[in-house]
């Protein structure tokens, strides 16, 4: 028996980087993970890459920003598997962009995918939540929401924002669903090289040592750094935190 045995989980974003890594451990784990992402065939693929680990998975399609692609996504797992334990807002994206450079629709894209598209699905999850009268959630944040990290000398204000926003929104999730026994947290990942970065090369020496200069751990964070945190977060272990946001940072917040 292992800690999330039995256990039903709702990953958006679950296509690529941080989401994979986090449904993969969470389906390593024992539970039957929903693997949601706007790419229908890269949900497909981490689902299969579960079920070939030995576990239960589904690969569904859906925006975050999209209501009933979102409910639908939801009816779907409910059908496959009749109880409901954790959902993981992991969904997000950010464009690169200084201040004088950025555009209304960047910042719509930005501001609707990383913050209300939380709100979206966790309101879209009360229904089953209020059913098992138990449950946790875990938003992913970032370095970003504490301190501004400067790219080429600009801040990514809209980015900045909007994860800002998850941090509070994890607190008023947390008072919210409490009524149901259901615990709201947040994880704030420093550097990871995944898909999120297109025009940034975390591996090339020169990024790799001015983001070293800043980690006390001497290496960058990887999926699996982020998923064990958030598996702890989701986890019975975790029953006394709710309303946190834990930094999942290589101590990049320490200095
Ligand atoms: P990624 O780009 O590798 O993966 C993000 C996934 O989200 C993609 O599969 C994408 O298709 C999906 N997605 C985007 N918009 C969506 C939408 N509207 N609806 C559903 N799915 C959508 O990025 P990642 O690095 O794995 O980032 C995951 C989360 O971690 C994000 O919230 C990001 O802000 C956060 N984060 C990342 C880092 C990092 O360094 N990589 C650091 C801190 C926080």
């Amino acid at each position: 028996e292992q800690r999330h045995t039995g256990r039903v989980a709702f990953v958006t974003g679950a296509g690529s980087g941080i989401g994979r890594g986090i449904a993969r451990r969470l389906g390593a784990e024992g539970a039957r993970v929903a693997c949601v992402d706007l790419d229908h065939a890269r949900a497909v693929e981490t689902a299969k890459a579960i079920e070939d680990a030995g576990g239960t998975a589904l690969g569904l399609a859906a925006d975050v920003r999209d209501r009933a692609t979102v409910k639908a996504a939801f009816e779907a797992t409910a059908t496959a598997w009749d109880r409901f334990d954790y959902l993981v807002n992991n969904a997000g994206l950010i464009t690169m962009s200084s201040l004088e450079e950025l555009t209304d629709e960047e910042w719509d894209l930005v501001l609707d995918v990383n913050l209300k598209g939380v709100y979206v699905v966790t309101q879209l999850a009360i229904p089953y939540f209020r059913e098992a009268q138990r449950g946790a959630v875990v938003n992913l944040s970032t370095v970003e929401a504490e301190v501004v990290v400067s790219s080429q000398g600009f801040a990514q204000v809209h980015y900045n924002a909007s994860k800002g926003g998850v941090k509070m929104l994890t607190k008023a999730l947390a008072v919210e669903l409490a009524r149901h026994q259901v615990r709201v947290n947040a994880v704030a990942p420093g550097p990871v090289p995944t898909n999120f970065l297109p025009g940034l090369d975390l591996n090339s020496p020169e990024v790799l040592e001015a983001m070293q200069s800043r980690l006390l751990v001497q290496r960058l964070g990887t999926p699996d750094d982020i998923a064990a945190a958030v598996s702890f977060l989701l986890s019975d272990d975790a029953s006394y935190i709710s309303g946190a946001q834990l930094p999942v940072d290589g101590g990049w917040l320490a200095r």
